[in-house]
């Protein structure tokens, strides 16, 4: 197939990690075009360049009329699977009470668990298409996906071979990471010692069988106050690493823990959030290989002021990447877009910017970069297209869905009507 006409055509080839100032570097070409066969990119250039290729001649074509083509986007952190929405607690926090008075009621992440134990797999697996269709319609093209909301063996499972089989009947590609220390759960509060049971039952239990099942190929930890301290965490993410489990870690949201470092310590793929992190904290990452990805959603969500300090981030030379955390308790959304609204407004990244840190940075963080993330010869044909002439009015239409076409592996997956 032939891609023809994009008025802007984003390759974002070029190093990788992008860090510091070339971080927005993205590669335009003007007047783009690709040829793709059998889902993976045979050639990219000018129309001029592509067209005038022997195999462009007999190929399908689709003319973009000067729409602008990127790759689809790579989401590197969100909670797909669970039962519920949480909107009854939207309006407790809209009336002032905080995500964790919220919890220690009984509700936020032990809400959704008790949902989840609840329901079936059905229920849980509709849902979640649902909502992968919604990814795809904002341009997304791979996800990684969390458990979280079992926190105990049969249900923790039950989400990881939900992520294999969703995986196998839909066009998007998920990427596993089991999240069993999202928070101690309710049966283990009560006992004493519960929680060191508990990280127990995870390290010597759930790891082994997650791992021997290949179900997940990263281990996660809600490493923050309510939930895991750091040398909880590092027992399970070490146990993890034993197991052949790649670290990542929820770092540093509501309080500082020192979890950025212990993910810098652990070599970890990612650390997420890091709305507080210290001066010293944003050092440590930006010298090291673990991806800074930052979650804006939630923030916004949550109506709360303070974000990830971004640009010191970017400046300090982190590898900065941005995500949805699409989640029912504090970022209930699947719009990538929206996202880098939210990350040129409110963490003052240039639109550039982001779009690197939704695409290939993500990538990164998900090991697949030599894979997904740019346009470039050799691979996957993952493409967003967007009813636009200039990239930047993508993020400057916030809250409004500007995809045209979604293509995985060079398929449409989404196309949208009427235009
Ligand atoms: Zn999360």
């Amino acid at each position: 197939m032939l891609i023809t006409g994009a008025s802007q055509l984003l390759t974002l080839r070029g190093r990788v990690p992008r860090r510091g100032k070339f971080l927005a570097d993205i590669g335009i070409i003007r007047d783009g075009a690709l040829l793709v066969r059998d889902g993976v990119i045979a050639a990219v250039g000018t129309r001029l360049e592509v067209e005038s290729l022997p195999e462009s001649r007999s190929a399908e074509k689709l003319d973009l009329g000067g729409r602008v083509v990127l790759p689809g986007f790579v989401d590197s952190h969100t909670h797909l699977i669970h039962a519920a929405s949480r909107a009854e607690e939207y309006e407790l926090k809209i009336a002032g009470a905080s995500y964790e008075e919220i919890a220690r009621k009984g509700g936020g992440i032990l809400n959704s668990v008790r949902k989840l134990r609840a329901a079936t797999v059905e229920t849980l697996k509709k849902r979640a298409h649902a909502a992968l269709r919604e990814f795809a319609a904002h341009g997304t093209t791979t996800l990684e996906a969390k458990s979280g909301y079992g926190l105990d063996v049969a249900n923790e499972l039950k989400i990881l071979r939900l992520h294999k089989e969703l995986s196998a009947e839909q066009p998007l590609d998920i990427v596993s990471t089991f999240l069993g220390a999202h928070v101690v759960p309710a049966e283990y509060r009560s006992k004493r010692g519960g929680a060191q049971q508990y990280v127990a039952l995870l390290t010597d239990k759930l790891i082994p069988e997650v791992a021997a099942e290949q179900v997940a190929e990263f281990c996660d930890v809600f490493c923050d106050r309510g939930a895991f301290s750091v040398s909880e965490a590092k027992k399970v993410l070490e146990a993890g690493k034993q197991h052949g489990l790649a670290p990542r870690l929820h770092a540093e949201q509501l309080t500082r823990s020192g979890a950025t470092q212990l993910a810098v310590q652990l070599g970890a793929a990612s650390c997420d959030h890091l709305e507080q992190v210290s001066r010293a904290d944003v050092r440590a990452v930006a010298k090291s290989n673990t991806v800074a990805t930052l979650l804006p959603g939630c923030d916004f969500h949550l109506g709360l002021r303070k974000y990830a300090p971004a640009r010191e981030l970017i400046e300090a030379g982190a590898i900065v990447a941005l995500a949805t955390d699409y989640n029912p308790g504090t970022s209930p959304t699947m719009s990538i877009p929206m996202i880098w609204s939210l990350a040129c407004s409110q963490l003052r990244m240039s639109p550039a910017e982001a779009i690197a840190a939704a695409t290939i940075n993500a990538a990164y963080s998900l090991l697949r970069d030599h894979k997904i993330g740019s346009l470039e010869s050799g691979k996957q044909a993952d493409i967003a297209i967007f009813d636009v002439d200039d990239y930047r009015e993508i993020p400057y239409y916030f809250g409004v869905n500007k995809c045209w076409m979604t293509l995985k592996k060079g398929r449409p997956v989404f196309q949208k009507a009427h235009t």
